[in-house]
């Protein structure tokens, strides 16, 4: 019943510029997932945003959960945010030279992640986890990658990859321009499945260059590691001599100030950030033991460069957000309320009568309409794709900006106040009960 609710089309104004943008880019935008291909329909375009609302040209206000995919966690335009930005632009907006503030940004990394005894800026997290990547294999001198299936870092060709079938086969390109001679060196695993993972290692281990995983999985909706997987991961890379690679571009300073590195005790060799430490400028990072970063040029033979990394402005941006995650209770609140969210999803689900599921950790959350437990890409595909939808655009035009995809995670920041989330839950509650 719920394919007959309507889904409220956007405003007039978002309706022609979206025609007009479709002329001029491919699908009218600068990354996919921003069409609403997922869900249908129509995106509202932007006009701005403040604190936890984002502004659409219709003039229409949302409370906003998605927060440009994670880095603003500190809300939109937060008044030190803008100032540390404006400040900067005034003295400049690029060298291509050494400046003291990335050092700045980079000492705080390692602070908070002493894993990462050296760093290195670049200006994406896709290039975060491709330079990670090829510093793997040239530290290890060895080819092979291991992925797990539904986990995304970025859209290098070597991260583009679909599981073959059976137990230990090679991967698949996943795009078209991804070589299958590429595509070969890529292993994927199934999440949270450590026997698989152990199977192939008997297998290739002595090829397998490198590990990656997102510690807490947040591109396949938000899904958590079962209890000891991330340690068996660790062991294992370990008496194989693999490089563990920790893509926290996402989790970064998002599911605690130290990550999932931190929240779940684990000491990977080499780990991406991105999003929240650009305070929503352009920027990532990779950066790990000293043995092998001291192998990255011009120290190293290892070639990596960029130039607008350490771009002043972002690392500005960063720094002041990261500021603002410092002051005592911050990851207490941020839980509370990415619970709130997820709660009160599974409460206004249930009140319905629907399947639902949903997990928080630190200022993240994710909501799906299933009835089994998910802990995989295989059971998160399994979620409701056209309930979602309905519910999705429901929400949207009761002014609450979920992701276009269940199998996007959801963000709260530090500006989600609780009369914000009240409204936001009993919106959720209208919906389900009109879905019903
Ligand atoms: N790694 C993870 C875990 C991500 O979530 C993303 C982006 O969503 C990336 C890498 C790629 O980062 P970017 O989109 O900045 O290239």
């Amino acid at each position: 019943s719920f394919q007959n609710v309507s889904n409220e089309q956007v405003g007039e104004k978002s309706a022609a510029a979206f025609a007009r943008a479709k002329e001029a880019m491919p699908g009218g935008v600068n990354s996919p997932v921003r069409a609403f291909r997922a869900v249908g329909g129509t995106p509202p375009f932007i006009a701005r945003g403040n604190g936890a609302y984002l502004y659409d040209i219709d003039g229409r206000r949302y409370i906003d959960y998605l927060l440009s995919w994670g880095p603003l966690i500190a809300g939109h335009a937060h008044p030190l945010v803008v100032e540390a930005v404006t400040k900067q632009a005034q003295r400049g907006t690029s060298f291509g030279a050494p400046t003291e503030i990335e050092t700045e940004l980079a000492e705080e990394i390692k602070r908070a992640y002493p894993s990462m005894e050296l760093v290195r800026m670049v200006n994406s997290g896709t290039e975060a986890t491709m330079s990670a990547l090829r510093l793997a294999r040239g530290y290890t001198g060895r080819s092979r990658v291991v992925k797990f299936t539904g986990c995304y870092h970025g859209h290098a060709d070597s991260f583009l990859i679909r599981a073959g079938s059976g137990v230990a086969t090679f991967g698949l390109p996943d795009s078209p321009g991804v070589p299958s001679a590429m595509a070969e060196l890529t292993l994927t695993v199934p999440y949270n499945d450590i026997d698989h993972l152990r199977m192939v290692f008997e297998q290739y281990g002595e090829e397998i260059a490198a590990v990656i995983i997102e510690p807490v999985a947040g591109n396949m909706g938000l899904v958590l590691p079962q209890g000891g997987f991330l340690q068996a991961v660790r062991e294992l890379t370990r008496a194989y001599e693999t490089v563990l690679i920790f893509d926290e571009v996402m989790t970064g300073f998002r599911v605690s100030y130290g990550g999932a590195q931190e929240r779940f005790g684990i000491d990977p060799d080499l780990t991406t950030l991105g999003k929240v430490i650009g305070g929503g400028m352009p920027v990532g990072a990779y950066g790990g033991k000293r043995e092998i970063m001291e192998l990255v040029a011009p120290d190293g033979p290892i070639y990596q460069a960029g130039t607008l990394s350490g771009n002043p402005l972002a690392m500005a941006a960063g720094l002041a957000t990261l500021k603002l995650l410092q002051t005592e209770g911050t990851y207490e609140r941020l839980e509370a309320v990415a619970k709130r969210v997820s709660t009160g999803f599974v409460e206004a689900g249930m009140r319905a009568g629907f399947s639902v599921q949903a997990h928080a950790i630190g200022a993240m959350f994710g909501n799906f309409f299933a009835a089994e437990p998910i802990v995989d890409y295989e059971s998160a595909k399994q979620a409701n794709v056209q309930l979602y939808s309905a519910y999705f655009h429901e929400m949207l035009s009761r002014g609450i900006y979920f992701a276009p995809s269940q199998l996007e995670a959801g963000f709260v920041s530090l500006a989600h106040t609780d009369l914000q989330v009240d409204e936001t839950l009993e919106a959720m509650d209208d919906v389900m009960q009109e879905l019903r």
